[in-house]
């Protein structure tokens, strides 16, 4: 039985409706609030396991509530925002969210997205993140040693490659913005600096896909960022 206890913050009513009625149907607990102002209370009081958060609030604006629960908490919040709330989504992944669903998003759409922070959740609490060897799947990187393998061959990544995959291995699950990797790999993120990461990130998705075939690690998120996924 799904025990997950899920904080659903949305000011429509009928949005708010599709969603506790689906976590319902699903066996997900849920509690609601439609500002910001419960939803930091709410967070506060009732510790849940997942936020859903809504962008365009009547209260405070949803990046700063993101901002404010980040001071203590570390709960995973998927963002949902209108496609007029671009901007601000990537914001709010800067700020500490941890994925994001655009509307009007299908039911099956917003099941998936939990079952990714829910398996990131037991990731997390197992300790293979925090560990001195991270294993997904058939990629396996010793942190210590500075190595990365898939099946147990060893990749031959340059450090640049390297990086990336240990800045998404230990963010698992979580979507990172371009803003967000480039400042971790190079230290700032100039307009030159994204056009780089891609032609970084397509050499290491390459590398990866030759030793592991059509298991796909890497998620790309266009105009976004890139996420690394859990794999089965
Ligand atoms: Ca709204």
């Amino acid at each position: 039985m799904n025990k997950t206890l899920v904080l659903v913050v949305e000011d429509d009513a009928p949005v708010r409706n599709l969603i506790t009625t689906t976590l319902k149907a699903h066996d997900y607990r849920f509690l609601k609030a439609e500002n910001g102002e419960n939803a930091i209370l709410g967070t506060a009081s009732h510790n849940p396991d997942v936020i859903l958060l809504d962008l365009g609030l009547p209260d405070i604006d949803g990046v700063e509530v993101i901002k404010r629960i980040r001071t203590w908490s570390n709960v995973p919040i998927i963002i949902i925002s209108a496609r007029s709330e671009d901007c601000d989504k990537i914001e709010a992944l800067d700020a500490g969210a941890d994925d994001y669903l655009t509307k009007p998003f299908s039911v099956e759409e917003l099941l998936a997205r939990l079952r990714v922070t829910e398996r990131r959740l037991a990731y997390m609490q197992n300790g293979q993140v925090t560990g001195a060897v991270f294993t997904n799947g058939a990629l396996k990187i010793d942190y210590a040693a500075g190595c990365a393998y898939m099946q147990e061959k060893e990749l031959h990544l340059t450090p640049i490659e390297y990086k990336l995959l240990c800045l998404l291995s230990k963010n698992i699950g979580k979507v990172l913005t371009h803003t967000y990797i480039t400042q971790q790999i190079w230290g700032h993120s100039w307009e030159n600096d994204v056009a780089s990461l891609r032609v970084f990130m397509a050499t290491l998705r390459k590398k990866l896909e030759k030793e592991s075939g059509t298991v796909q690690y890497i998620q790309t998120h266009i105009g976004v960022g890139y996420r690394m996924m859990k794999v089965e």
